[in-house]
């Protein structure tokens, strides 16, 4: 009998994890890789979706992988003997690896005419219209709470917006809010004065230490934890991120995941990979892939198939977008290994506009790598 591996997710982290573990074990495995409609979606395609520059739909891609088995369906719960799939159906496995992301707890967000609670392309369709209605006034992009996705992209939001409204010629005034007491306090190397230099240079105001409190929000201000209040004509709202419920059963109820450095779980033959893991990198799609290429060479070691040598390195690449078809970048590679031991090597190029071939390689990248022809 073949021995199968489940993974979860055709997220960045799962995608890498399935092929590593076909590429590397060829026939001797099944792999089954779920994923809720069979179909992904490329999350840096948010801002561009909100902009009313390409709709939800363009950043969609069936899931097509020469040899796995990839099935639509969606995970009640991950074990490490298999999955529980919606229906209460039992799916068996030898291990399963699990790469969901992080779940957005868009409910907590009060449901008013004027505030927009989104952080994928597909959640973000709804606010395009308010945006693109917006004539003067107060645009207030809130981040609730951390973690959440991809660090920069609040800043990146709010720097497209300004220059939208610019560009109209229409009198909108941008406020960014953050719990945080500097933009990405924890990266440092001078990202977070670039970051306040380039809102300010957009005239977007920055408040820092801002934690909302939703229970006292209406629909036209936002009271702060600290009883500071904030009047909008629209608010955009990055909402809480949470655990997967699929993962809520294992121990800590903290958002984000204990794992080992094989990426193992408290759970043995559970591995978590990707932004559901709690590790000191950002939830961004490099540290994903570079954990899905961990987690399936700890699997083949675990199964013995091929020997374990190591943690793959990430090597995230952040885009932000000043508007004007301007990005800046900043890029994180660990020379000397992964934190705590080695330190990580930060460059940040740009704003330029050549950077904006970039982007756009990554999302053809991204692409590819889900729809492999010729099956
Ligand atoms: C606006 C924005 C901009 C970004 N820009 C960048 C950038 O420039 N650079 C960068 O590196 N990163 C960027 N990111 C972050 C990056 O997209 C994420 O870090 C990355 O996608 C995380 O990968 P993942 O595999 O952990 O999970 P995800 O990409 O979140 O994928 C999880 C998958 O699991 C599936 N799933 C979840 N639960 C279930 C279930 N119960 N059953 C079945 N399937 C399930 C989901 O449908 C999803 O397809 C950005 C994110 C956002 C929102």
């Amino acid at each position: 009998m073949r021995k199968r591996v489940i993974v979860i997710g055709a997220g960045p982290g799962g995608v890498a994890a399935a092929r590593r573990l076909r590429n590397r074990a060829g026939d001797r495995l099944e792999i089954v890789l779920i994923e809720r409609t069979g179909v992904a979606e490329f999350l840096p395609g948010t801002i561009a979706t909100v902009l009313g520059e390409a709709p939800a739909p363009h950043w969609r891609q069936p899931v097509q992988l020469r040899g796995i088995v990839v099935q639509p369906a969606e995970v009640q719960r991950a074990t490490g003997r298999g999955v529980v799939l919606a229906g209460g159906r039992m799916l068996e496995a030898d291990a399963v690896i699990a790469a969901p992301g992080l779940h957005l707890a868009l409910t907590v967000v009060p449901d008013r005419p004027n505030v927009f609670a989104f952080w994928s392309p597909s959640t973000a369709e709804a606010a395009r219209a308010a945006v693109a209605r917006l004539r003067s006034g107060r645009l207030a992009v809130i981040i609730s709470g951390l973690p959440y996705r991809c660090p920069p992209a609040p800043y990146s939001l709010a720097m497209q917006l300004a220059a939208f409204y610019r560009q109209q010629r229409r009198d909108v005034q941008l406020v960014l809010t953050t719990p945080e007491e500097a933009p990405l306090a924890s990266l440092g190397h001078g990202i977070p004065e670039f970051l306040l230099r380039s809102c300010a240079a957009a005239g977007i105001e920055v408040q820092l230490g801002r934690r909302p409190d939703w229970s006292a929000a209406s629909d036209q201000a936002i009271t702060f934890t600290d009883g500071n209040r904030l009047a909008f004509d629209l608010a955009l709202v990055i909402p809480p991120h949470t655990r997967a419920p699929l993962l809520a059963t294992l121990p800590d109820d903290e958002v984000l995941v204990p794992v080992d450095e094989r990426l193992e779980t408290a759970e043995p033959g559970l591995f978590v990979v990707g932004d559901a893991t709690r590790t000191p990198l950002p939830r961004t799609a490099g540290v994903a892939t570079a954990q899905g290429l961990t987690a399936a060479d700890a699997v083949l070691d675990r199964l013995g198939l091929t020997r374990y040598k190591g943690p793959h390195l990430p090597a995230p690449e952040c885009y932000i977008g000043h508007g004007e078809g301007r990005y800046s970048r900043i890029t994180i590679r660990f020379p000397d290994g992964l934190p705590p031991d080695g330190q990580p090597d930060i460059r940040l190029e740009g704003p330029s506009p050549a950077l904006a071939a970039g982007f756009a390689r990554v999302f053809d990248e991204w692409r590819a790598l889900r729809t492999e022809r010729n099956q």
